[in-house]
């Protein structure tokens, strides 16, 4: 049984949350906030630009940031980073795609970065050594900077063979977010699909077989607009690597297309378009067209979904004109290659929706759904031990909204639905004691409750679930 992207991303951010106290922060909208110099956000680390540039309001909550972890939403069209020539030719670049990224502020550096990658790809998603090739900044004498020999000692040290560890130059290991702003030496992961012979002299050269799949930029420097480097006030990481391209490897796909997260949308087309099937073929033959042509409506209706969702609608100029010119080509391969009849395109945003959102949904159904049950007794007992009360103890609606992660008002419909009363009044005080001990410790991750109940936790022991502070954060946080 193979992982579902949905898997493969949550083992990503648990990773770096449970075992190495990285904070989770949710993706930006793709639609850059207060960045004149990007079209769309192409990187993980755009939202977190000030921080690596020391111009982060030392109030703000990104103040605190050490350690962060996020699946960021990029687009990579129009700018500095642009793929857009690249979609459907080959399989492995997309105009929209999700970084997965790890990030430390001036905390960890470049041994930990590496050693915690190189865990988590081996160990926890098993990929085999010798399918993997790293590559380090080999230096760039014109610019006076430096091999970073540093990187490949620790990759030497890691067990990594001399032979899969690489130096390229400016192109390809040193990372720039865009022709101003913060930029480094980067060291890369990158993938061997096919195995069974060592091929260094497939990496980075544009080859299917060996796709780039993890980028760990060293942030040391910021470019300025006249093109000089200037050091950082502290060394901080930041990695990205491509959903989509780790999941075409733990699938053992060698196309994006062939994962998860494209494989219904191909149906889809299919189905609306009453076109002949994908083949999987590459190339510029003419039937291949037509496969060409999936994967291109497959890539932008992604996109065009995602922007509008985010608030970036086709127009004129800027980000909306590069917008337009997605969707443009879109209904070109749609009508003239696949011959689809009018509104066929939009009746895949449902397939994107259900790829993209529904997997979230579904998520923290589950999560909340074995919480309901357990509440709902609690509830049902307490109502059952009431002796004629028709006012529902507010300790015990307390507890079961910090414990089992219930809102208050929906603990309240629940009550008044058996003909009941809520103590307002006890639970209004509950919830102003718990404030005010929050703001004291200044805890603001802080999910738990004071004051919880002792019969309901006995209960909630009674049920199988005993009461321990490792509890996962949203069995009891709103
Ligand atoms: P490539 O050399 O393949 O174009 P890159 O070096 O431009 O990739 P980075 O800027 O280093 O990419 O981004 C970090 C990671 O994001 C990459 O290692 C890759 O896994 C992923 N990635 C980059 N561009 C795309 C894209 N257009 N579509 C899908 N994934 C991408
Ligand atoms: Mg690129
Ligand atoms: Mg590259
Ligand atoms: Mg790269």
């Amino acid at each position: 049984s193979t992982l579902t992207s949905s898997a493969v991303r949550r083992m990503f951010i648990e990773f770096f949350k449970e075992r190495h106290g990285h904070k989770v922060v949710a993706s930006a909208p793709v639609r850059p906030r207060g960045d004149k110099s990007l079209l769309f956000v192409n990187a993980g680390m755009n939202q977190f630009k000030p921080i690596l540039l020391g111009t982060v309001d030392p109030r703000s909550e990104m103040a605190q940031y050490r350690r962060v972890v996020n699946s960021q939403k990029c687009v990579r069209a129009g700018g500095k980073h642009n793929d857009l020539e690249d979609v459907g030719h080959d399989v492995y670049h997309h105009t929209f795609f999700e970084m997965l990224g790890n990030w430390s502020f001036g905390d960890y550096f470049k041994e930990e970065a590496c050693a915690m990658a190189w865990q988590l790809l081996t160990g926890v998603y098993g990929l085999p050594r010798d399918r993997l090739y790293v590559s380090y900044f080999g230096g760039d004498q014109m610019l006076g900077l430096e091999a970073d020999e540093e990187t490949r000692e620790i990759w030497l040290s890691i067990g990594v063979q001399p032979n899969h560890i690489l130096p390229f130059g400016m192109k390809d290991n040193f990372w720039e977010m865009g022709e101003i702003g913060p930029c480094g030496p980067c060291t890369e992961i990158h993938y061997d699909h096919v195995g069974g012979r060592d091929v260094p002299h497939l990496v980075n050269k544009g080859s299917p077989d060996v796709v780039e799949i993890w980028n760990l930029v060293f942030m040391q420097y910021s470019r300025a607009a006249d093109g000089s480097l200037h050091a950082l006030p502290q060394h901080s990481v930041d990695t990205g690597m491509g959903l989509e391209r780790l999941v075409a490897v733990l699938q053992h796909k060698r196309s994006n297309y062939d994962t998860d997260l494209f494989a219904p949308l191909f149906s889809a087309i299919q189905q609306h378009f009453r076109c002949p099937e994908y083949r999987g073929q590459t190339g510029v033959a003419d039937r291949l067209k037509v496969d060409m042509a999936y994967r291109v409506i497959a890539d932008h209706i992604r996109t065009l979904s995602v922007c509008i969702a985010d608030g970036v609608y086709p127009g004129k100029s800027g980000a909306e004109l590069v917008l337009r010119q997605i969707l443009r080509r879109a209904v070109r391969f749609s009508a003239e290659v696949l011959q689809s009849t009018p509104g066929s395109l939009s009746k895949l945003v449902p397939t994107v929706a259900h790829i993209l959102i529904m997997y979230i949904i579904d998520d923290n159904e589950a999560q909340f759904l074995s919480s309901l049950k357990q509440g709902r007794r609690v509830i049902d007992r307490t109502l059952q031990n009431m002796n004629g009360s028709t006012i529902f103890p507010g300790s015990v609606a307390w507890s079961v909204h910090c414990h089992l992660g219930f809102p208050l008002d929906l603990i309240k419909l629940m009550v008044e639905e058996k003909g009941v009363t809520m103590d307002t009044e006890t639970l209004d005080r509950l919830a102003l004691e718990n404030e005010k001990v929050k703001t004291q410790t200044q805890e603001s991750e802080q999910d738990g409750c004071i004051n919880l109940d002792p019969n309901v936790l006995r209960e909630l022991q009674g049920c199988g679930i005993a009461y321990t502070s490792d509890l996962p954060k949203y069995q009891y946080s709103l």
